[in-house]
């Protein structure tokens, strides 16, 4: 007899049911399994308390509610918070909280609208190896599991007692490498949890056939495509995936996209000193964004010095043009939005995600 017990977290409804019957017990015990787990968000078998003692003591002999654990937690100066998991294989990933507030219209009179965004990763390192991000210094170790993805959720969740509102797949890795298990994560966040599909995003660096999927499948969760150039010898430079999939077939896709599921893409774009921000780079991003009509989210370049690559990396800056280059695209009627840096001090924005291994000895900073 195996003594590895099932972890739970990540299987959705319907396997919960079987998991229920393959214990002699009725459908609907699966059910409530379901609603403990993502609902009630318990982390314990005690806490079920509609279930029977004898089903509670034989849940905890067979099953456990998850097996990652949070190893590290550090607080930037900005609020953001930085936790490390530890996953049943020794591998660790991070998830980044963000909190941000957004100005209701003036003459509402009202307090901002609060916003608490997790950042979750869906793959141990990354396999693309864009050459301004640290993840790309991981290499790729392995994908996530549903329940490894959901229980970032959860723990953050418990960990905090902060009422998520956002959920993005930003962090480490490429979440269209993993569809199965990030769509898989997503509906048990959606059906479990309670989340709006439109308050998840999943951001791709350009897998076009997952773009088409998604659309095929009419999910409903928000996509973003992370450009960066719309010139197909500047992006294969950036980011290697453009030799397999080209600025026009990542066009073409999000084209597909968009005028199948009728729900628009936002686009990522950092600018990086002499690479991206010319003249000829910025009427490419335009058209690109227009052909679409997609709206640009720019990130600052967020150095990454301390966690990542050499090479071409090290001759990156950050675009001292990025005002101008903001004004000629809202002239030009392209909806753009510049993004504010997080947590930036504790390597948690975006792209800073990198977990060395063995685990360097730091001060852990309670959040
Ligand atoms: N693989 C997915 C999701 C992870 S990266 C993707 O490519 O979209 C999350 C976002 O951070 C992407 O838009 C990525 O391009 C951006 N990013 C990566 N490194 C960065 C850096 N050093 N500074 C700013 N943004 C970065």
């Amino acid at each position: 007899m195996s003594h590895v017990k099932i972890p739970l977290l990540g299987q959705d409804e319907g396997e919960l049911v079987r998991f229920a019957q393959s214990l002699d017990q009725p459908a609907y015990r699966g059910r409530q399994l379901f609603e403990w787990l993502y609902k009630k968000k318990a982390s314990t078998f005690e806490e079920m308390t509609n279930l029977s003692a004898d089903l509670r003591s034989m849940l905890s002999e067979k099953a456990a509610v998850h097996n990652m654990t949070v190893v590290k937690r550090q607080e930037s100066v900005d609020g953001t918070k930085k936790f490390l998991f530890e996953l049943p294989d020794g591998l660790r990933v991070e998830s980044v909280l963000i909190r941000s507030e957004r100005k209701q219209k003036e003459e509402d009179g009202q307090a901002p609208s609060v916003r608490t965004t997790l950042c979750v990763s869906t793959q141990v390192g990354c396999p693309l190896d864009c050459t301004f991000c640290a993840t790309a210094s991981m290499g790729f170790l392995r994908n996530l599991r549903a329940g490894e993805i959901v229980g970032q959720v959860l723990s953050v969740a418990a960990a905090t007692g902060v009422d998520i509102s956002n959920i993005v797949f930003m962090g480490m890795g490429e979440p269209l490498m993993n569809y199965d298990e990030v769509m898989k994560s997503a509906g048990i966040l959606i059906d479990g949890a309670g989340f709006a599909p439109r308050r998840i995003t999943v951001s791709t660096a350009g897998w076009v056939d997952r773009i088409r999927q998604m659309a095929d499948e009419e999910r409903k969760i928000k996509l973003a495509v992370s450009l960066h150039s719309a010139i197909e010898a500047t992006r294969r430079k950036l980011m290697p995936v453009t030799k397999r999939h080209s600025v026009r077939e990542i066009s073409d896709a999000i084209e597909y996209y968009v005028r199948r599921s009728g729900r628009d893409v936002m686009l990522e774009q950092t600018f990086f000193a002499g690479v991206n921000d010319t003249d000829e780079e910025v009427s490419a991003l335009i058209r690109f964004s227009r052909r679409a009509s997609c709206r640009v989210n720019v990130i600052p370049f967020h150095s990454i010095g301390n966690t990542g690559p050499t090479g071409f990396s090290a001759t990156l800056r950050p675009s001292p043009l990025v005002e101008t280059i903001v004004r000629r695209m809202r002239e030009a009627k392209v909806p753009v939005f510049v993004r504010k840096s997080s947590g930036v001090d504790i390597d948690a924005a975006c792209g800073q995600l990198a977990v060395r291994s063995p685990a360097p000895d730091e001060t852990v900073v309670p959040a």
